[in-house]
């Protein structure tokens, strides 16, 4: 926990919002007196991890990367977080993200872009960037992000890191700040896969503060060490696409035609273009972070800038302390929930995510796992994609579908690009964790 510590206080790559060395030495002293006294400790007890800055850990401050919430400090703990303290694991740090989880590469944030692990030139990924390379360089053991259209499982990718988005609802909200609440999920990010599979297993379950949670049984160790997948799909028009990069198709193929060898059948499937996959997901996350972010306008929560009237105060707080990008969200949502454009925008964004999982439905009947790339492009240059909203928000055209579909899906490192996603029908984690071991 002290070497760590001695690391990350350095911050080499932006990954850090705030250090927790008092919390995490007093806990480490705990574990070392256990120790000292012939104890047996638990799997978890005394394993050094990393918080995306946007989870509630009591007397810790919590930014979500944003001015807003610079000074705010959480005054309870999620239910993630306190089953990860209850298992004797040791938080270490507050890992820098894109503000409120708005983005694809964690630039968008107070405290400086994150750099990438694999080469610190290029952007980390996000939004739980600070998580990814926190992880990649070692810095923690694991970290918990949070996945709204691909935060997790994209900076996995871009650091060649394993990271899980459950089956939403796996997984208690309760202390995620929300972003978009119908899609939203937490995660773990690990080196390994069996980091990833004990990780989840400690924060699953269903929990009264979440009516969205659900119930699960644990994955163990043995139920992993088989895989039952005989039958995989891909969407053709993905990886037929003109904005796929050619290192990214290359080492998708290469996986395929290694699965085939394996005796793993392997089936072609029709999808939803990028752009209605990008546009609906866009057009509810916008919509629900409008509702979401209402809350904070400096009376409850916030940096509060007085004016003259309470209404200039809100304004003047909220234009202030939010991002652009942050605020783009809020001005986009706003307006397709307003009168006249509702039915037109977001009601059709609805109707289309219920085609979207009935897509899925139909595909989930003929094969047992969906795989794609995690990206259709690389890492770009830091500052490279702030100029450059829309191709940003295209670029998670791989992972906003599965999470409108609510689905398990697992980022896997693959070949020299953007890793491997692996999805299963909902509520079949362990199916994506057999499989994912199966490749190994
Ligand atoms: N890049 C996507 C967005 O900006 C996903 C972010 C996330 O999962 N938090 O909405």
């Amino acid at each position: 926990v002290q070497e760590k510590l001695e690391v990350l206080k350095q911050n080499t790559h932006n990954s850090v919002n705030s250090l927790l060395d008092t919390l995490a030495l007093d806990l480490a002293a705990k574990v070392d007196a256990k120790i000292a006294n012939g104890e047996t400790i638990g799997l978890l007890e005394g394993i050094p991890f990393g918080i995306k800055d946007v989870y509630m850990l009591q007397g810790t401050y919590t930014t979500a990367s944003s001015d807003l919430l610079k000074n705010y400090k959480s005054s309870y703990t999620a239910t993630a977080i306190q089953k990860l303290l209850d298992a004797g694991a040791i938080p270490l740090v507050k890992e820098n993200c894109d503000s409120f989880g708005h983005g694809s590469s964690s630039e968008n944030t107070i405290f400086g872009a994150v750099k990438n692990a694999v080469n610190p030139e290029l952007v980390a990924g996000g939004s739980s960037g600070g998580s990814a390379v926190n992880v990649a360089k070692e810095y923690t053991v694991f970290s918990i992000g949070g996945d709204t259209g691909g935060s997790i499982r994209q900076p996995a990718g871009y650091n060649h890191i394993y990271g899980f988005k459950p089956t939403y609802g796996r997984i208690s909200r309760f202390g995620l700040m929300a972003y978009a609440s119908s899609t939203d999920c937490v995660g773990p990010l690990a080196k390994s896969l069996e980091d990833i599979r004990i990780v989840l297993n400690v924060m699953s379950g269903k929990d009264s503060k979440d009516q969205t949670s659900i119930a699960s049984t644990e994955i163990s160790e043995e139920a992993i060490a088989t895989s039952p997948v005989k039958k995989v799909g891909y969407f053709k028009n993905f990886i037929e696409s003109d904005a796929i990069d050619a290192q990214v198709k290359a080492d998708f193929l290469a996986s395929i035609e290694k699965l085939k060898a394996k005796g793993i059948a392997v089936k072609e499937l029709d999808f939803f273009k990028s752009d209605i996959l990008v546009s609906t997901y866009y057009t509810l996350a916008m919509a629900e972070t409008a509702s979401n972010l209402s809350r904070l306008d400096g009376t409850n929560y916030g940096n509060r800038i007085e004016a003259e009237n309470l209404i200039e105060t809100y304004a003047v707080t909220r234009s202030e302390n939010f991002s652009e990008e942050t605020k783009r969200r809020i001005v986009g949502g706003n307006q397709v929930l307003s009168q006249g454009f509702s039915d037109e925008i977001y009601l059709k964004g609805l109707a289309l995510r219920d085609q979207i999982s009935e897509n899925f439905s139909k595909d989930f009947a003929a094969v047992d796992i969906i795989l794609s790339p995690v990206t259709p492009s690389t890492p770009p240059k830091i500052g490279d994609s702030l100029k450059d909203p829309l191709a940003m928000y295209l670029s998670d055209a791989y992972t906003v579908g599965f999470s409108l579909g609510q689905l398990p899906t697992l980022t896997v490192p693959q070949g020299t690009s953007t890793g491997l996603q692996i999805t299963a029908a909902k509520n079949n984690d362990e199916l994506v964790l057999q499989f994912a071991n199966f490749l190994k």
